[in-house]
């Protein structure tokens, strides 16, 4: 069979390059004579090889020096513990609810310390941004959280909340490396590789050295402590040595290819192509407000569920895969993340336009 284009929303596409890249150092990295998932974790190559993955994270993204970058496990939902376990000052923390994955962090979060909830777009089944412009915050907040881009909905913070100086958190699991941050107004970030990086197993965390503290909860396990793998430079613990590989060889074909700023170019190219044939047509529509919309996740709706299914279903079989919606919103959704190739989108809207050509001429 030949590669389809994967729409999912992760763990999702990756660049073939990088792929056949792993494939040929697979059985002899770099002369070691051996694979990268069978070296020490101490050894000389592996540290070079995550010594290179965090020089050229830094790159892409400008990290500032007083910024420390590591390399965990635990996915997503282990930093919705780790952020308040290691961020508690006050005990206080103000959540902007805008989909399941804020919605997980602040129930987290409560187990540890008084998690407001200062917006919240549930009232539309989180189909928008809410206004940031007057968060009731907290004055003894510990830091205000956000979940930058919400997988399942298609929504973005397409502009970061006034935090009024409180250190902001922001989850970028599927918004990381698509387009230029400026790092220094986040006080952390994280995100699994999952989506937009590399494969499940790894999750990267930029973290301000300021936040990184030994004065954390005597119940906060060990393996829970940022300040434990900020000193031991990520390897406390055997890290997910063959994701932090894959992660670096990404880093560098995305450096190769002109870094973020060349994403976003092409980003919101992709973006563009599905969004403006949405736009116009009389079959789909678009689920979320127009200012919030994702270049990252596109999500989409007929007016019937059996032609959803449809749709689903001939896709799939002409080679467009995973284009079903999270199971709590249903409908449609193309995950279009930096390794989904242009012409993934292209192929997905030829095919959406000859769909609705044989529906609307069927009714
Ligand atoms: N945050 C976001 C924005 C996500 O999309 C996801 C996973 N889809 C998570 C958190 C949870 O991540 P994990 O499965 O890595 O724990």
């Amino acid at each position: 069979m030949e590669r389809v284009y994967n729409f999912s929303a992760g763990p999702a596409t990756l660049p073939v390059e990088v792929l056949e890249k792993a494939a040929e150092q697979m059985l002899n990295y770099e002369n070691s004579g051996m694979s990268v998932m069978e070296m020490s974790h101490r050894s000389k190559v592996f540290d070079k090889i995550i010594k290179d993955a965090e020089a050229d994270l830094r790159k892409l993204m400008n990290i500032p020096d007083n910024y420390k970058v590591l390399f965990l496990q635990g996915g997503g939902h282990l930093q919705f513990s780790m952020v308040p376990l290691n961020l508690m000052k006050n005990k206080v923390a103000d959540y902007i609810v805008t989909g399941q994955w804020a919605k997980k962090a602040i129930k987290e979060a409560k187990k540890y310390l008084q998690a407001n909830n200062v917006g919240s777009s549930e009232d539309k089944n989180f189909t928008y941004i809410p206004d940031l412009k007057n968060l009731k915050l907290d004055p003894n907040a510990d830091y205000v959280y956000i979940c930058e881009n919400n997988t399942i909905y298609g929504t973005k913070f397409n502009e970061l909340p006034d935090t009024l100086g409180k250190d902001l958190v922001s989850d970028m699991s599927s918004c990381i490396l698509s387009e230029p941050v400026d790092v220094s107004k986040y006080a952390l970030i994280f995100a699994g590789a999952q989506k937009n990086i590399g494969p499940a197993g790894t999750t990267i965390v930029i973290i301000r050295e300021d936040l990184i503290t030994d004065e954390v909860p005597d119940y906060c396990p060990t393996m829970l402590s940022y300040k434990i793998h900020a000193d031991k430079e990520s390897l406390y613990n055997t890290p997910p040595t063959y994701g932090i590989y894959i992660c670096g060889l990404v880093f560098k074909y995305l450096l190769e290819r002109g870094g973020i700023e060349a994403m976003y170019k092409t980003n919101l190219e992709k973006a563009k192509i599905l969004y403006d044939y949405l736009d116009q047509s009389k079959l789909f529509k678009g689920t979320v407000e127009k200012k919030d919309r994702s270049l990252m996740n596109v999500t989409f709706v007929t007016d019937d569920e059996e032609i959803n299914a449809r749709f689903i279903k001939e896709a799939t079989e002409a080679g467009l895969v995973n284009l079903k919606g999270h199971r709590s919103v249903g409908g449609m959704r193309a995950s279009i993340y930096n390794a989904m190739p242009i012409e993934g989108v292209k192929a997905l809207v030829s095919f959406m336009i000859e769909f609705e050509r044989k529906v609307l001429n069927a009714s």
